[in-house]
């Protein structure tokens, strides 16, 4: 038996298994199984160990190791190394028989493939993104990429925003940013949750102070995909905004990283169906409202 595995901690409830194992059925790749493997932040090394072994064909990664897993790879892609953040390990075979640690992030083509399925283009749009964690920086990367015009920078801890705009910066020299500019929002086209406010077990929450008044016509997007509908989102949908929640994104980055380990197409409409309904168990398992 070959694995993939899912490396995180504490990582609870995951759907990824679920909806890899689904999309290896469908390509007829036997003798291999996507599991989760909950490794705490002083075992990283651990890691390490899991991916060199030759029944390892690869990994996602989640937090807490997105960032400090960086350090410990044979390679970083340039795209992961400028966000900061690995979710994806591929083995590649060398010529001389050596096997290198590739570290990838296909968050931000996931993120961005979701935004393309809802038609929204970001080109020449101010877009603000609260966050300023490893799905910020894919989120700002994708966005930036894409043509935004300026990205607001809303986070709570103001130092990790201002790290995530100084890197911005250095590769987009031309397109606008700011920081906590709150009365943006009213301004705003496309609005992203990339912060965790709102996820089970606390979907009361929601990460907008209240009062917000959003732009009209806007465009609001959760990474957070449980709940499917957050707070958040419904709150923006009563301001009569147009949503787009998180799960698509989790799907396309997973689909993205099932490409770069088989080299087959992954096929998604077995992985969204794989999806949805592992999260729906998850949902009436834990007794919450869909
Ligand atoms: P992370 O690096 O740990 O960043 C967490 C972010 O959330 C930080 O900006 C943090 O602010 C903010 N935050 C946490 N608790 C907060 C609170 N009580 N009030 C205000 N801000 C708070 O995590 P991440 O990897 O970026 O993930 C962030 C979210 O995106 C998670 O919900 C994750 O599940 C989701 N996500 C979804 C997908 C998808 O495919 N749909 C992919 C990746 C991530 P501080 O900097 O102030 O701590």
């Amino acid at each position: 038996m070959k694995f993939l595995y899912l490396f995180g901690y504490p990582l609870g409830h995951s759907i990824s298994p679920a909806f890899q194992n689904a999309a290896l059925r469908e390509c007829g790749i036997h003798g291999v199984q996507y599991v989760k493997k909950s490794v705490p932040p002083e075992e990283l090394q651990q890691i390490i160990l899991a991916l060199r072994a030759p029944e390892c064909l690869g990994a996602n990664v989640t937090v807490p190791h997105k960032q400090t897993i960086l350090p410990l790879l044979d390679e970083v892609s340039p795209l992961a190394r400028e966000i900061g953040a690995v979710n994806t390990v591929v083995k590649r075979a060398n010529t001389d028989g050596s096997v290198a640690l590739v570290g990838e992030n296909t968050d931000a083509y996931g993120f961005m493939q979701a935004l393309r399925a809802r038609r929204v283009d970001p080109r020449g749009q101010r877009v603000a993104i609260l966050g300023a964690g490893g799905a910020a920086a894919a989120a700002a990367y994708a966005l930036a990429e894409g043509g935004a015009y300026e990205i607001v920078l809303l986070n709570r801890t103001l130092a990790r925003s201002v790290e995530l705009a100084d890197r911005l910066v250095q590769k987009f020299p031309l397109m606008g940013l700011a920081l906590n500019d709150w009365d943006a929002l009213g301004k705003t086209q496309l609005l992203v949750n990339a912060t965790s406010v709102g996820m089970s077990p606390h979907p009361d929450a929601s990460p907008l102070p209240p009062h917000v008044v959003l732009a009209r016509h806007a465009v609001v997007y959760d990474l957070v995909y449980n709940p499917p509908m957050t707070r958040f989102l419904r709150e923006a949908q009563a301001q009569g905004a147009r949503t787009v929640g998180g799960l698509e994104m989790l799907i396309y980055q997973g689909a993205r990283a099932f490409e770069l380990w088989t080299g087959k197409r992954a096929p998604i409409r077995i992985m969204r169906a794989a999806a949805t309904a592992a999260l729906q168990e998850i949902i009436r398992a834990a007794g919450q409202k869909g």
